[in-house]
């Protein structure tokens, strides 16, 4: 580990590039599905393969999906886009290139505002994914000097989108990855998941002297799983440069891997630069044109972006804390919208959800689709606590059930005679009977001790499990005691 002192002397510049998977149906260019986990090499059409004489159809979606990411992240969207070849060999991709955009992206000039910071989004381009090898050592496999390879994942759809080297901290990174991600999953077009590789981010890290214009050397960190890889990644690998450049040597631009097991980074191999790849126009596919009236429809359909959720629940109270909390989990953002919509109070659903239910899904390691509450039962336990018919307490008792087994709140109510008792007449007697019962308390409260009346308020709770309306046994506790 690098020391603050030395490390304050450096300028950290972090650009991301992120690869979404994008959720349609078919592959890129050719008919076979789009689907994780089938058994290998079965999703693998002549296209697929690269076979001789084929042809490459681009994928409608595709477009539509690119489209509605880069209004998403505030880019323009160019008149025309093309699609060019980039040359390598890998085992897992088997025409020896790859179709992408090179110098014509589909979206350009964007960028994401993220807790005050902009973060400027150079551009994003559709490509097709490559195969996935399996090592010889990996689950199965392990003493067998081979590899596999399944191409069910090759010419499947990518949208790369490249970030400005705008960002100066790892956690500067971790958020404006956490905040595409929420984008990506809103908008329907990736499920975002960092383990399962659908959404997968390639690191740009590079340190300069502090006060320097010129950025340094940058190498490219892959492999990084999760949000907090990513930030272990990237304090990782400025340490290593930061003692590098300290004993006088000099950072080599490569790609280096991730390791999280040995929470360290290793170099992969030397980094091509873009020459290196040989681009050429890709003579199989037409340069596209994508005209004013398909964007502005693609536009008109946009969903309500999670920075525009965050604002529209801090405007029905939350706090800003609470709002982010809740849109960082899609289902349970899902769910409340719901329950909002069916005229529930915000802030008690609010405190029900990161209350009761949110420990309870965690507990479980569960989402809120996998329980049995409905916006509906949730909206009616709701009305119940607002019309006094039970007290919050009661409600945070029977959460529980309802999240279980699905039973509606006024059932349960009924079942259990939970109902509030807001009766002056029948609070008053059974606050006489505690007054009566603890002499020396009242005495102690008549002698300065107010606090002592929330020993006087739990005792009428435990005599009415909790049924008493608070409010009234409070009054009608100060007006008994301070009469006597
Ligand atoms: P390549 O595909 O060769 O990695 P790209 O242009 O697609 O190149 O991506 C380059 C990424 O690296 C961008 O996200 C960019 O912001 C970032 N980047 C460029 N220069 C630096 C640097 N000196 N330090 C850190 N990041 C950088
Ligand atoms: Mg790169």
């Amino acid at each position: 580990m690098v020391d603050q002192e030395l490390r304050d002397k450096y300028e950290v510049v972090i650009g991301l590039e992120v690869h979404a998977q994008l959720k349609t149906k078919s592959k890129i260019f050719a008919p076979d599905k789009n689907e994780f986990g089938q058994e290998p090499n079965t999703l693998t059409s002549p296209i697929t393969l690269g076979m001789p004489g084929v042809l490459p159809v681009l994928n409608k979606e595709c477009v539509n999906m690119g489209i509605l990411t880069g209004l998403a992240l505030n880019c323009e969207i160019p008149a025309r886009c093309k699609f060019d070849r980039k040359q390598y060999f890998y085992p897992d991709l088997p025409k020896g290139y790859q179709i992408s955009q090179y110098d014509e992206p589909i979206c350009v000039n964007g960028y994401l505002d993220i807790k005050g910071k902009r973060i400027g989004i150079t551009r994003a381009h559709l490509e097709e994914d490559a195969g996935k090898l399996v090592h010889a050592g990996a689950d199965g496999l392990a003493g067998s000097s081979y590899s596999l390879v399944d191409l069910n994942r090759a010419g499947t759809p990518l949208l790369e989108i490249v970030s400005e080297p705008d960002m100066r901290s790892s956690e500067e990174a971790r958020n404006y990855m956490e905040e595409l991600r929420n984008i990506v999953r809103y908008i329907g077009v990736c499920d975002g998941n960092l383990e399962e590789g659908s959404m997968r981010c390639d690191a740009n890290i590079s340190i300069m002297p502090k006060g320097s214009k010129e950025f340094g050397t940058r190498a490219e960190i892959k492999n990084v799983n999760s949000f907090s890889a990513l930030q272990r990644a990237i304090e990782y690998e400025i340490d290593r440069q930061i003692d590098i450049v300290e004993e006088g040597g000099q950072v080599v631009q490569e790609t280096r891997l991730w390791d999280d097991n040995s929470r360290e980074t290793r170099s992969m191999r030397g980094k091509e630069d873009a020459h290196d790849y040989r681009y050429f126009p890709e003579p199989d596919l037409m340069p596209l044109e994508i005209s004013r009236e398909w964007v502005e429809k693609i536009r008109s359909e946009m969903p309500e972006l999670p920075s525009q959720k965050r604002a529209r629940y801090q405007s029905l109270g939350l706090s800003e804390y609470d709002a982010s909390v809740i849109v960082e989990q899609m289902g349970l953002a899902l769910f409340f919208d719901k329950v909002l919509e069916l005229g529930a109070n915000p802030k008690i659903a609010v405190n029900f959800i990161m209350g009761e239910i949110a420990a309870y899904l965690k507990e479980d390691h569960i989402e809120i689709t996998d329980t049995k509450l409905t916006p509906e039962n949730l909206a009616e336990l709701i009305s119940l606590i607002e019309k006094n018919t039970i007290s919050n307490n009661i409600g945070k008792q029977i959460i529980i059930d309802m999240l279980k087994d699905g039973t509606k709140a006024s059932v349960i109510v009924e079942q259990k005679g939970l109902s509030q008792i807001t009766d002056e007449g029948a609070i008053k007697e059974i606050v006489q009977k505690v007054v009566d019962a603890n002499p020396a308390q009242v005495e102690a409260y008549k002698n300065g001790k107010t606090n002592l009346l929330g020993f006087f308020v739990g005792q009428v709770m435990k005599e009415t499990k909790g049924r008493a309306n608070p409010k009234a046994v409070n009054e009608i506790l100060k007006s008994i005691i301070e009469g006597l």
